[in-house]
C-alpha cells in the first residue's frame, strides 16, 4: 500500500510499504478522502510546535471498512462507511479520571504526535470508530471532524437558545460554528472576518450577519444587527488578538467568550475590562466522542459544507495541495485529498 510520510517541513515522500493486518481490537479502514486543516499547513512549514517529524499526516477523513483485527466486540459491516476519532489518551491522569479525556494529560493526536491517515490502508483502534450514514458522501465523512470541534465549542457554551452569538474568524471552523449555533437555537449570528471570500461563504452557509472588520467596527456591526437585545456569547475562532481584544470591549457584561483560535503568539487582553465586566473567558479544545455523533446528524440535516469546498486534489499531488493553500489563503476554504 502506498503512504504519504511528511520527512520533514515542505518534502513530503510516497512510498510503498507491506499490507499489515489489523491486530488485536483494530479495525484497519481503506481511506478514501482526507480533509486539509490548518493545523496541518502548520506541520507542512515547520511551524507546529509539538509534531516532530517524520509524520503521516490526515485527521480528517472518511474511508469504509475493509477488514476486522481479532477481539473487536461489536464489528461493524465490512464496506461500512466510517471515519474516526484521532486522540489517543492515557485513561490515568486527573482530566481522564474524570471522563474529560479531549484534555488529556498526555494527549497524542494521530496526524501529529502519532501517524495519521495518509495511507491507503489505516488501522486503528475499534472503539475509536464512528460509522457513518449509508448515503454519505466522502465529503460529509471528511467534514465530521472539523463540526465535531464546533459542537464541542458550542457545548461548552451551554443553552444557546434565544441568545444572540458573535463568531469571529469565518474560516472553516468560525464558519461550521455559525452553522452549529444555528441549529442549536441561537436568535442571531453574526460572524466577522477581513477576507470577504469567506464572509460571502457564511452568508451561502446561511449565517445571518457577515461582517467585514476592516471597514466596520465589532462595536457598530454588532449594534446594527442585534439593536438593544446585545450579544452575551462569542466565539474567538480568527486566533488574532485584535479580534479578542475588540470581543472583550463590544460584548454584553456577563458575556462569555469562548476560545477557539490558536493564537500564533500570546495575546493581550485587557484583563481590568474582563474583571470590571464579570466576563467569562473559557477554553475550548477538540471534541468527545458524543460530539462525533452529533455532528454526523448535524451533517446529515442542517450544516451545509458545499460552499466549504474549494477544490480536491488526487493523492500523489497532497504537496500541491499546500502549495495551493499557500497562494489562494483567503479566497479558499477546505482543500481535499482524494484516494
Ligand atoms: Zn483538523
Ligand atoms: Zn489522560
Amino acid at each position: 500500500m502506498k503512504q504519504a510520510v511528511m520527512e520533514k517541513p515542505g518534502s513530503i515522500r510516497f512510498e510503498t510499504v507491506a499490507e499489515t493486518p489489523p491486530g488485536p481490537g483494530e479495525v484497519q479502514i481503506r481511506v478514501r478522502q482526507i480533509g486539509i486543516c490548518g493545523s496541518d499547513i502548520h506541520v507542512w512549514h515547520g511551524s507546529h510546535p509539538f509534531t516532530p517529524y517524520p509524520v503521516i499526516q490526515g485527521h480528517e477523513f472518511m474511508g469504509t471498512v475493509e477488514a476486522i483485527g481479532p477481539g473487536v466486540d461489536t464489528p461493524p459491516p465490512l464496506g461500512a462507511k466510517v471515519t474516526a476519532l484521532p486522540q489517543i489518551v492515557c485513561g490515568q491522569c486527573n482530566p481522564c479520571r474524570k471522563g474529560r479525556f479531549n484534555i488529556c494529560e498526555n494527549l497524542r493526536v494521530r496526524g501529529f504526535q502519532a501517524d495519521g491517515c495518509g495511507r491507503e490502508l489505516y488501522n486503528i483502534p475499534a472503539e475509536r470508530l464512528v460509522i457513518l450514514p449509508d448515503d454519505f458522501t466522502a465529503d460529509q465523512g471528511a467534514f465530521v471532524e472539523p463540526v465535531s470541534v464546533a459542537v464541542h465549542a458550542c457545548k461548552r457554551a451551554g443553552d444557546l437558545a434565544g441568545r444572540n452569538v458573535v463568531v469571529l474568524g469565518a474560516g472553516t471552523i468560525g464558519n461550521l460554528i455559525a452553522q452549529v449555533a444555528k441549529a442549536r437555537g441561537a436568535a442571531k449570528v453574526l460572524i466577522t472576518d477581513v477576507a470577504d471570500y469567506r464572509l460571502d461563504v457564511a452568508r451561502r452557509c446561511g449565517v445571518d450577519h457577515a461582517v467585514n472588520t476592516s471597514r466596520e467596527s465589532l462595536e457598530d456591526a454588532t449594534e446594527a444587527a442585534f439593536g438593544p437585545g446585545g450579544f452575551d456569547l462569542a466565539f474567538e475562532a480568527a486566533g488574532v488578538e485584535a479580534s479578542l481584544r475588540s470581543v472583550v470591549k463590544a460584548i454584553e457584561k456577563g458575556g462569555l467568550v469562548l476560545i477557539v483560535g490558536v493564537y500564533g503568539k500570546p495575546p493581550v487582553v485587557d484583563m481590568s475590562i474582563v474583571g470590571e465586566h464579570e466576563i467569562v473567558l473559557a477554553g475550548s479544545m477538540m471534541y468527545w466522542r458524543e460530539d462525533w455523533e452529533a455532528a454526523v446528524q448535524l451533517l446529515a440535516s442542517s450544516v451545509s459544507i458545499a460552499p466549504l469546498v474549494s477544490r480536491h486534489l488526487p493523492f500523489d499531488e497532497w504537496p500541491d495541495a499546500y502549495r495551493f493553500i499557500d497562494a489562494n489563503g483567503p479566497s479558499i476554504m477546505k482543500v481535499m485529498v482524494d484516494l
